[in-house]
């Protein structure tokens, strides 16, 4: 399995990362922030899947970029995963021929009658998407949102999406076998905890009690982390001593 936390900008020395977009294996994304303003062109038309965890801005910004870029390179739908409050508000809000164009009703180059397709998440139940195994778990977070378990036969890899302290998640994490990483939201530094609890995001503090409960060494990379607080993000996370916990980093590819 191949992983790589994208670029928030189309310039990719930065490391700042303001949105949110993982690609897995070249074809699947988790998450749209991004994915619209950090591929080639030619990357974009390999991207037939994007799982959106949530309706925040940050994890779909760009998805509509990315449907209008990668169009002529397209000979099959691109299928869009989320919760049911999520494939409805992607329609209301953005594909709704106002925002953008209404994709669903799209034919492709080739006649298939639609750019875009919708596959409602449930919670718990896996699904297969090109080649992996994807289960969706509820986090606790502002909005109805899922973090993912992605397994393939030899690695399984946890991404919490936004999440505040939550349970769920770190129980299936001990569980699993083959557990290689999790990639984990630490969005504020430990004095903006009162933010942190508001706005539903983890602090370094609190990862510490999460580890807790995910009781097992595996490798902890921090994500989603506000550019305004990074510094003090990451002095705080080499504070806690941990060798399994490091910040995700922009651009590298991560292979289980
Ligand atoms: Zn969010
Ligand atoms: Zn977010």
């Amino acid at each position: 399995m191949r992983i790589r936390l994208l670029p928030s900008q189309a310039g990719r020395e930065s490391q700042l990362q303001a949105l949110t977009s993982f690609l897995i294996n070249d074809r699947v994304s988790v998450d749209g922030g991004s994915i619209g303003f950090a591929l080639s062109p030619e990357e974009m038309g390999q991207v037939r899947h994007v799982v959106v965890t949530h309706t925040h801005s940050d994890h779909h910004a760009s998805l509509p970029i990315f449907v209008a870029e990668a169009f002529t390179a397209l000979d099959s739908p691109i299928i869009i995963y989320g919760l049911p409050e999520v494939v409805s508000a992607l329609r209301e809000f953005i594909f709704n021929d106002h925002i953008w164009p209404n994709f669903e009703k799209i034919p492709l180059l080739n006649g298939k009658p639609s750019t875009i397709e919708f596959q409602t998440l449930e919670p718990r139940r896996t699904i297969e998407i090109a080649g992996l195994r994807v289960t969706p778990i509820p986090v606790n977070h502002l909005v109805p949102t899922v973090g993912l378990m992605v397994q393939d036969d030899g690695a399984s890899v946890i991404f919490t999406s936004d999440t505040y302290v939550t349970d769920e998640i770190w129980e299936v994490g001990r569980e699993t076998e083959q557990l290689k990483a999790v990639f984990v939201d630490i969005s504020f530094p430990n004095e903006l905890a009162k933010l942190a609890a508001d706005s539903k995001h983890l602090t370094p503090e609190l990862l510490v009690g999460e580890l807790e409960k995910l009781n097992r060494e595996v490798e902890v990379y921090a994500v989603h982390i506000k550019p305004t607080n990074r510094d003090q993000v990451i002095r705080e996370l080499n504070l806690l001593g941990n060798p399994l916990v490091s910040v995700a980093e922009i651009g590298r590819v991560y292979e289980w």
